[in-house]
């Protein structure tokens, strides 16, 4: 295969954002939007001014995690989109706020698809950014690829499920933070094990996790595990999930904060 080329979109003048950190996975379902989501909320609860770029533009689920579903996107008297805002402060850009239903499918292909994140990087009013997080299109193919080359991307985070082949997508994942020259943050797991409600026991769902062995093979560090948590799944359906009050993500946001 050839040799990448970046083609690094600039920021408009009226924006600024010091710091990109993209979210992968290997493919959908995983938990990529949750890991988004619950790093832009520690980020935020560190004082720093966040934002999430909802870069799965065929999935968005940032917007409804929020509780933003209803929210639409506003224009600055020249042309910028301006962000959705969280209840506590977090801006939010996706393509489920520029949809006329939430439920509308968006069918675009790649070109498209890599062609709106770029709008919603350069066309967007991102106002003193400290950090934002990018909910990346899933897997490691063109989509994600294309949308890695036209983001300064400063570090990446791997979320894995103990469902996969972990040990495959963790290696195409570092292959193509290599290939960009991106630092990769570390490794999330998500859906790791279940805390029986009545005996405390932890239960290993999906069979043993592989995600030790693969952060090892490759150099990397695992900085979260996280349950399968019904208050999870119920926090992300009824918007709620910036008042999840969880610390998960703890060593994962030091190692963004660090980026
Ligand atoms: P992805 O972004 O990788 O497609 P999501 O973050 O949207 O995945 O998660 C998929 C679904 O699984 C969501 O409905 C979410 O609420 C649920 N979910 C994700 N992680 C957990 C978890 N640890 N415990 C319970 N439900 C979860």
């Amino acid at each position: 295969r050839e040799e990448q080329v970046s083609f690094l979109e600039p920021l408009n003048p009226a924006s600024t954002v010091k710091k990109v950190i993209g979210v992968v996975s290997g493919k959908g379902g995983v938990g990529k939007s949750l890991v988004t989501s619950l790093m832009a909320v520690g980020m935020n609860g560190k004082g720093y001014k966040t934002a999430i770029l909802d870069a799965d533009i065929t999935g968005p689920s940032i917007p409804k995690a929020f509780g933003l579903s209803d929210y639409g996107v506003g224009m600055t008297p020249n042309g910028l989109m301006i962000p959705a805002t969280t209840a506590t402060g977090i801006e939010v850009m996706s393509a489920n706020l520029i949809l006329d239903h939430e439920t509308d499918p968006v069918i675009w292909r790649g070109p498209v698809i890599a062609g709106a994140v770029k709008q919603f990087w350069q066309d967007a009013l991102w106002d003193n950014v400290d950090y934002m997080f990018v909910d990346m299109p899933p897997g490691t193919g063109d989509v994600p690829l294309t949308v890695f080359q036209s983001l300064p991307v400063d570090g990446i985070i791997i979320v894995t499920s103990p469902q996969e082949l972990v040990t495959m997508i963790v290696e195409k994942a570092v292959n193509m933070a290599k290939k960009m020259n991106i630092p990769i943050l570390g490794l999330v797991e998500n859906m790791s094990y279940l805390i029986c409600p009545d005996c405390g026991k932890q239960i290993s769902v999906f069979g043993e996790s592989r995600v030790d062995e693969a952060a090892k093979a490759n150099g990397l560090t695992v900085l979260a595990k996280i349950p399968i948590d019904p208050k999870i799944a119920a926090a992300v359906d009824g918007g709620t999930v910036e008042y999840l009050e969880v610390n998960w993500l703890n060593e994962a946001v030091s190692a963004a904060e660090k980026a």
